[in-house]
């Protein structure tokens, strides 16, 4: 039996209960009360009609006495129980006079007894309340005839409430069963139900939104990934067979092997960044945290990359602050900082300068490089981070779009946080900021 059916039952069955309580506890009250009242009008019918028995001539004169006062009967006997005025009653006649009230049940319900001795006979007072049934046949049939409509109306309502309750859950499993037969992720449930519905339908079609979203981009990334590596593999290819073509010129064959050796570590550079990245994401990259001299750190980054960036006769400027220290990964740092500069190297017009420094501010470390080379459109500027994305390929034919997207992972690791400000012609400033108490 499904979840449905029985919360219906177990819902129905109860209402059952209750209405069967309820009525017995109104019918048992009900009586109470009516007998109550009874025996309260009983005796006043007895008092007031003694009032009108008259003694004339050592008679009784019941002249303005009447039988039955409002469901009341009136009867009056001598000492030897011959019935002197009122109705003869089988069932009140047998029963022995006594000063005061009775009860008295009978088949046909409750007699209502009461006795008053007076000038030597005796006035009786009697009334009957219907029996149980009667009442109920009475006074409760239209409800018990309409009792079990109620519980019928209540058990069809509440069955078409749970109906439309499980209705999105429903849904969920139909949705489900769909999207894992045919992975279709695109699929989003019916958000206009109930409240409780819609919030289920809301929260599984964001959950199902996340999921298409990370499937998405994980099938970007390995394509992205198989088109990146698929370049030096073909260029590899191409120029081993024109050195095995060539093998007689020494000079030819030298510049194939140098090529093969340079896309080789294209490829290694490539596949070392895939490598950190998907260690990052499975939360398996060790993070080797200690607390170190970053002045001392960029010290020696400057003078390294400055050197590269004479050489492409760039101006190099550095300035860093002394006796900065952060508590980070060390080599991680380093490779942020680097490809930030690599960067600026590579972005920068001919004879451009590029700025590089360490300050503190604000409870944090800020390491900025500035260049003033071809800048960064502002619809770029949010995507630069992304994995595998370059404004212009073909500048860059040698890297992969995974530099920035490395230096945003490494920031994150390291609680570090990397911005950037450019003006499209006019350059840009990257700035990577590490919290001093990161720890
Ligand atoms: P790439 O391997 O192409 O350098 P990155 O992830 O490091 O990949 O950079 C992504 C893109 O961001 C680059 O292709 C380039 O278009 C842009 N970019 C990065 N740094 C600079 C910069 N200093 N100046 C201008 N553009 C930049």
């Amino acid at each position: 039996m499904n979840l449905k059916k029985r919360i219906v039952i177990w819902y129905t069955l109860w209402t059952l209960l209750l209405t069967a309580i309820i009525f017995l506890l109104f019918f048992s009250f009900s009586n109470t009360l009516s007998i109550r009242s009874l025996r309260h009008d009983v005796e006043e019918a007895l008092s007031d009609s003694s009032s009108l028995i008259r003694i004339s001539d050592g008679r009784l004169n019941f002249f303005k006495l009447d039988e039955v006062d409002d469901g009341i009967y009136i009867s009056v006997y001598d000492e030897d129980g011959t019935l002197l005025f009122g109705r003869p009653n089988a069932t009140i006649d047998s029963v022995p006079y006594r000063e005061g009230q009775r009860l008295l049940q009978t088949i046909d319900g409750t007699w209502v007894l009461s006795d008053m001795m007076m000038a030597g006979c005796y006035m009786r007072a009697s009334s009957l309340q219907s029996s149980i049934y009667a009442v109920l046949a009475s006074d409760y049939l239209p409800l018990l005839i309409a009792a079990p409509f109620f519980v019928l109306i209540s058990a069809l309502g509440g069955y078409f409430i749970v109906k439309k309750s499980f209705s999105p859950l429903e849904d969920l499993i139909a949705t489900a069963s769909e999207i894992a037969g045919g992975r279709d992720l695109s699929k989003r449930l019916d958000t206009s139900s109930s409240t409780e519905g819609r919030m289920l339908a809301s929260a599984f079609n964001s959950m199902l939104s996340r999921l298409d979203e990370s499937f998405r981009k994980e099938k970007e990334f390995t394509d992205d990934a198989s088109h990146e590596l698929r370049t030096p593999v073909a260029v590899i290819k191409a120029e081993g067979e024109y050195a095995l073509s060539s093998l007689d010129d020494k000079v030819e064959v030298e510049e194939a092997l140098s090529t093969i050796v340079r896309e080789a570590d294209r490829m290694n550079r490539l596949i070392s960044s895939l490598l950190a990245l998907s260690r990052s994401d499975k939360g398996t990259l060790k993070v080797d945290k200690k607390m170190f001299s970053l002045s001392s750190l960029l010290c020696v980054i400057a003078e390294e990359m400055g050197e590269i960036a004479k050489e492409k006769a760039l101006t190099f400027s550095s300035h860093i602050e002394n006796d900065v220290s952060v508590f980070a990964d060390e080599d991680m740092i380093a490779r942020a900082v680097v490809n930030l500069i690599n960067n600026a190297i590579s972005f920068s017009k001919p004879s451009g300068s590029i700025s590089f420094s360490l300050k503190k501010e604000n409870g944090h470390a800020l390491v900025s490089v500035a260049d003033d080379g071809i800048g960064i459109r502002k619809e770029d500027q949010e995507r630069i981070f992304d994995r595998f994305y370059q404004v212009d390929k073909a500048r860059t034919s040698s890297s992969s779009g995974l530099g920035l997207a490395m230096v945003k992972e490494i920031a994150s690791l390291n609680g570090a946080e990397i911005k950037v400000e450019s003006e499209y012609g006019e350059g840009s400033v990257f700035t990577l900021s590490i919290p001093l108490k990161n720890f």
